[in-house]
C-alpha cells in the first residue's frame, strides 16, 4: 500500500489492512515516521519520535502476526502516547523541564496493554507542562499547532496527541484528562476523544496531577477506534487501588448496531446560555437534531450547578497538584541545579528553574487553599460542592441516558491569546470540568466547521458511570448518520 493509502484508513481498517497482508506493521509505521519527518516541524507535535525502536518493534510484531500470536484488533497499529504516560527506557518529560531528563524504569499499565495488544509507539507527544493548561503552549517543548489553522492552538493539555491524529502523523494516540484534556482538544482539532469513567483505566504510571480527576483515553479518527483502544486499556489494575472491577470492554458488534431508539437525552440549558459562541450553538444544536432524527427523545433541563464547575474543580485540582508536585525537589529524579549549593537552596533552585509559570501559579493556588487559615473556606466548601454535583448528575440520569451539549464555548482559540489571560483559560473549561468532578465518562465528536478559517467544533456526549457502551454508541450513530 502507499503512504496516502495507509494514512487514510482508520485505526481498525488499518489493523485488518495489517492482518490480511496488504499491508504490514512495519510499512504503516514507515508512512507514519515518514509523514512524522516531512510536517512536524510545523505542527511540534511530537517530543521523542521513536523511528528505530518502532521499527524494529513493528517487525516482531509483523512475525507474531504472521504466527497467529497477535489476533487483536489493533495488532501492527503504530500510536502516539502522551508524554506523561510513563514508558521504560523512553525519556517522559511531562513537557517540563523539571522531567527533561526523565526515563523511567518502567511502564504504565496502559503502555503494557497496548503492546501486548500488538500496537507499536511512534513516539511521545507534547502536553502543556504537568497537563496544566488548554492550548499546549505552556510546554517545555515549544507549543503545539492546531493542523486546522497555523495561527490557532490545538487546545490542551492533550494538544499533541489531538494535533497529531488530526494532521494524520498517528492512526491513534492516548491523552489524558483531568479536566478536559482530551475532549476539549479533540473539539479544537475536529478528531474523537474520549474520557473514560473514572477508575475504568488504570492510572499506574500516569504522571499524577490531580489523582481525583485523572484519567486516560484514546484520542482517534472516529468512535469505533476509540471504542477499540479503549477495549484494550480497560480493567482493574492491582496496581491502581482507584481502578474498578465494574470497567468492562465494549461489544463492538453491539457498538455497530447500535439504536438510539427509545433513548432520552438531557440538555443542560446552563450549556447553551450566552457565554456559548453562537456558532458553536448553532452547529451542536443542529447534531443533537441528527441523534433526534436516529430515534431519541430530546429535553432541556435545569442545571443551576454548572455555576460552580470552575472554582469547585480549580480547588481540587490545585490542591492535589500542589500536594502531587511535592516530590520534586531535586533530589530523588528529574531537574537538579548545577553548582555548590546547600540543601534549601537546591530544593528553592530545583522547583523555580525546573517548573514553567503556570504550574507554579497552581502550586501557589494549592497552597493557599489548603493552609489551615483558608481550607474550611475553600477546600472543604469544594468537596461538599463536589457532593452536589455528583448527586446532581445522580438525580439527571434517573431521566436521562446521555446529557449532550458543548465540549468548548468556543472554537480553537488564536495562538498566545490565553497566556495573557489565564482565567480567561479556566472559563474556557465550563463545559468540561464537571465530568471529571462527577467521574463520569463523555465523548468529544466533531460536528461541523464554524467561521471563515473553518474551525472544528465538538458536541459532548456524557453517560452514567461506566455506561461507555452508551456514550460510544450515540457517537459512532452520529458519525454514521452525520
Ligand atoms: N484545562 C484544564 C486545566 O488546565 C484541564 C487540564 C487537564 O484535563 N489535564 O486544568
Amino acid at each position: 500500500m502507499t503512504t496516502e493509502e495507509i494514512i487514510s484508513l482508520s485505526a481498525l481498517e488499518l489493523g485488518k489492512a495489517i492482518k490480511e497482508g496488504k499491508t504490514s506493521s512495519v510499512e504503516a509505521c514507515h508512512a507514519y515516521l515518514s509523514r512524522i519527518d516531512d510536517r512536524d516541524g510545523l505542527y511540534n507535535s511530537y517530543i521523542t519520535v521513536l523511528t528505530e525502536e518502532a521499527l524494529k518493534r513493528a517487525a516482531q510484531v509483523d512475525a507474531d502476526i504472521s504466527a497467529g500470536r497477535l489476533t487483536g484488533p489493533l495488532a501492527g497499529v503504530p500510536i502516539a502516547v502522551k508524554d506523561n504516560i510513563c514508558t521504560k527506557g523512553v525519556l517522559t518529560t511531562c513537557g517540563s523541564k523539571m522531567l527533561s531528563n526523565f526515563v523511567p524504569p518502567y511502564d504504565a499499565t496502559v503502555v503494557k496493554k497496548i503492546e501486548e495488544a500488538g500496537m507499536v509507539i511512534l513516539g511521545k507527544v507534547n502536553m502543556d507542562e504537568f497537563a496544566m493548561g488548554s492550548t499546549t503552549e505552556t510546554s517545555f517543548y515549544g507549543p503545539t499547532v492546531n493542523p486546522h489553522g497555523v495561527n490557532r492552538v490545538p487546545g490542551g493539555s492533550s494538544g499533541g496527541s489531538a494535533a497529531a491524529v488530526a494532521a494524520e502523523l498517528a492512526p491513534i494516540a492516548l491523552g489524558s484528562d483531568t479536566g478536559g484534556s482530551i475532549r476539549q482538544p479533540s473539539s479544537f482539532c475536529g478528531v474523537t476523544g474520549l474520557k473514560p469513567t473514572y477508575g475504568s483505566v488504570s492510572r499506574y504510571g500516569l504522571v499524577a496531577f490531580a489523582s481525583s480527576l485523572d484519567q486516560i483515553g484514546p484520542i482517534a479518527k472516529n468512535a469505533e477506534d476509540a471504542a477499540a483502544l479503549y477495549n484494550i486499556i480497560c480493567g482493574a489494575d492491582p496496581k491502581d487501588q482507584s481502578s474498578s472491577e465494574e470497567a468492562a470492554p465494549v461489544d463492538m458488534s453491539a457498538l455497530e448496531n447500535f439504536s438510539l431508539k427509545g433513548k432520552k437525552i438531557g440538555l443542560p440549558e446552563e450549556y447553551f446560555g450566552d457565554g456559548i459562541d453562537p456558532e458553536v450553538r448553532e452547529k451542536v444544536t443542529a447534531a443533537i437534531e441528527v441523534l433526534k432524527d436516529l430515534g431519541a427523545e430530546v429535553e432541556k433541563f435545569s442545571f443551576p450547578i454548572a455555576e460552580y464547575a470552575i472554582p469547585t474543580y480549580y480547588i481540587i485540582a490545585c490542591a492535589e497538584a500542589c500536594s502531587n508536585l511535592s516530590r520534586y525537589d531535586g533530589i530523588k529524579y528529574g531537574y537538579r541545579p548545577e553548582g555548590d549549593i546547600d540543601l534549601t537552596q537546591l530544593y528553592i533552585k530545583s522547583r523555580s528553574e525546573g517548573f514553567g509559570l503556570e504550574v507554579k501559579r497552581r502550586i501557589m493556588l494549592g497552597n493557599f487553599v489548603l493552609s489551615s487559615g483558608y481550607y474550611d473556606a475553600y477546600y472543604n466548601k469544594a468537596l461538599q460542592a463536589k457532593n452536589l454535583i455528583k448527586q446532581s448528575f445522580d438525580k439527571a440520569f434517573e431521566k436521562y441516558d446521555i446529557i449532550a451539549g458543548p465540549v468548548a464555548p468556543t472554537p480553537a482559540l488564536k495562538a498566545g491569546e490565553s497566556l495573557s489571560d489565564p482565567l480567561k483559560m479556566y472559563l474556557g473549561d465550563i463545559c468540561t470540568v464537571l465530568i471529571n468532578i462527577a467521574g463520569l465518562p463523555a465523548i468529544s465528536v466533531p460536528c461541523g466547521e464554524a467561521g471563515e478559517e473553518k474551525l472544528p467544533v465538538g458536541l459532548q456526549l456524557i453517560g452514567k458511570p461506566f455506561d461507555e457502551a452508551n456514550v460510544l454508541g450515540f457517537a459512532s450513530a452520529y458519525q454514521k448518520n452525520q
